[in-house]
């Protein structure tokens, strides 16, 4: 399927209705507050209007802080956070609990998304009855999860009745994960790529250089237009200005259908974070 949004503003529609920019902030590792404050002003400035954080990034006090201090409406921004898996093999009482304590880090009193950071296995469903609740409490507008297989989507499913308005996942060029997205897109349930610049090892992907010098971009522009003209929402971070923008400036331009084979065909299945962190926090 080939999507082409044109402007930074437009939205992926969830299954639940709620827009969602298919653009995002991604803000893990970015802790002093004042680093934190420079990359959000800067990002609300390009015209990001998401931030994607998590209880384990430790960090949502200063993106609450920041988003205060730069005067940025609770509903001109879009907010992503996500259940850690200590408090999901915790419980249904301690999912519930999980959240209450996000939304008082943020200083806000609803999310706009609120993920299960990853599965574990035969607790998931109990944490997702927990979200299914703060949803029809109205606290939480979509609900979903990151790092789910089709199995694991599955089991959420048959077990509520719910499906996941989204999955966040690791997707770059060196993994397409073109059977998950295709699941997903099936059962309508919207990608998102995180570490899309391969934490800054795309620029080992020299195959993106004549595609960037033919459309006067940057290699991670091309990557990052890819992941839009293939259906999947996106959230690069960067603590650096002009980077942010940069990483933004990806609406002016198509990439052909045989460019965008050409980075398809780069796919190793290759991740770049290594093993699950089943019981240990990474990100
Ligand atoms: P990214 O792939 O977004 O890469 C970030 C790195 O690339 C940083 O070192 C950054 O440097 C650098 N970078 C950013 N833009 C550019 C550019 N234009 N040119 C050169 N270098 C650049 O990695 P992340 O792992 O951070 O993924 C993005 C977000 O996804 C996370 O911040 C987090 O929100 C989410 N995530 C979710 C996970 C999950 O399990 N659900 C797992 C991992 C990430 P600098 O900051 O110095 O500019």
């Amino acid at each position: 399927m080939h999507y082409a949004p044109k402007s930074i503003h437009e939205t992926t529609k969830l299954y639940n209705g709620v827009e969602m920019p298919w653009l995002g902030l991604g803000v893990y590792k970015i802790d002093q507050p004042a680093t934190l404050t420079g990359a959000i002003e800067a990002a609300f400035k390009a015209g990001y209007r998401r931030i994607d954080t998590a209880s384990v990034y430790e960090n949502e006090q200063g993106v609450g802080q920041a988003i205060r201090r730069l005067g940025i409406g609770r509903d001109s921004i879009f907010i992503t956070s996500k259940l850690w898996n200590d408090h999901q093999k915790e419980g249904y009482d301690a999912s519930m609990q999980a959240f209450e304590d996000s939304l008082e880090r943020l200083g806000m009193d609803y999310l706009d998304l609120y993920l299960i950071h990853w599965p574990q296995n035969g607790y998931s469903v109990t944490a997702w009855k927990a979200l299914i609740k703060l949803l029809q409490d109205g606290r939480i507008r979509a609900i979903g999860v990151s790092n789910f297989s089709p199995a694991q989507i599955d089991e959420l499913a048959e077990a509520t009745g719910i499906l996941p308005a989204v999955n966040q996942i690791e997707r770059h060029p060196w993994r397409r994960q073109q059977p998950l997205i295709d699941y997903c897109r099936s059962k309508g349930v919207q990608v998102e790529a995180y570490s899309p610049l391969m934490r800054g090892r795309f620029h080992e992907l020299s195959e993106l250089a004549a595609i960037a010098a033919r459309h006067d971009k940057t290699m991670a522009q091309i990557i990052l237009r890819w992941d839009l003209q293939t259906g999947v929402a996106v959230i690069p971070k960067s603590s650096h200005a002009e980077r942010i923008r940069e990483n933004a400036d990806i609406f002016d331009f198509e990439l052909s259908p045989t460019e965008l084979e050409a980075i398809n065909a780069l796919d190793q299945d290759r991740s770049i974070l290594g093993p699950p962190p089943v019981n240990e926090p990474s990100s």
